[in-house]
């Protein structure tokens, strides 16, 4: 029997390339959105990371007729009341970068001490098949902002995520430290016990 088509529905080449680790070994065939000509995201019009997840997950289940998985995801800064949180991929406003967006946050945060410097990524993952939403998890992992960008792994706000069990940013371990312990790698530690069920 031909393995089952999984899509991973996400437009960020960035946590494309995560999330391909992440369901690495599973017998299923992962595609990616250009795989089955999707080149356009759904608006992001939920309230929380849940709604998000589940509403990508949704749209492109609906539109390649496959197994859909969405990850919907951010940081959260203590100092900034939780922002930029569910905007993370939009700080900045339009055209600006990961490194434009590292920036703007290291500005916010210029006068603000380093034990007052905690964020927190979330993810929220969701599964659709078929119109419906099987499966859907929800992890985070605590850190502190750093002065400086640190590390040239990962992507996003990576290079700031200070870890404090590893004494590094994200951006200064491989995937496979960052994956043990990050928001995504747990949320996805779930999905895939999740997926091991399926017949
Ligand atoms: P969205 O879930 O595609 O709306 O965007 C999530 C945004 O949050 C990304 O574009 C990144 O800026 C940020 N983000 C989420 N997870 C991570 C991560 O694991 N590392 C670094 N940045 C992340």
């Amino acid at each position: 029997m031909p393995p089952t088509d999984l899509l991973l529905a996400s437009q960020n080449p960035g946590k494309l390339a995560e999330m391909r680790v992440l369901v690495g070994g599973l017998p299923f065939r992962i595609l990616g959105p250009h795989d089955v000509g999707i080149d356009d995201a759904p608006e992001e019009t939920g309230t929380t990371f849940e709604e998000n997840a589940a509403l990508k997950a949704r749209h492109y289940a609906g539109r390649s007729g496959l197994m859909a998985v969405a990850d919907d995801s951010g940081i959260s800064v203590d100092a900034l009341d939780g922002a930029p949180g569910l905007y993370s991929s939009r700080f900045g406003g339009e055209g600006a970068d990961d490194s434009d967006r590292n920036r703007l946050l290291l500005a916010k945060l210029k006068d603000v001490p380093r034990n007052a410097r905690g964020a927190h990524f979330t993810s929220a993952v969701a599964v659709a098949r078929g119109g419906d939403v099987v499966f859907e998890a929800t992890e985070t992992v605590d850190g502190l902002i750093a002065d400086a960008p640190r590390g040239p792994n990962g992507f996003g706000y990576d290079p700031l995520f200070f870890y404090p069990p590893f004494g590094k940013t994200f951006g200064e371990v491989s995937h496979f430290e960052k994956d043990k312990v990050s928001h995504r790698g747990k949320a996805f530690a779930r999905l895939r016990r999740f997926l091991e069920t399926l017949p």
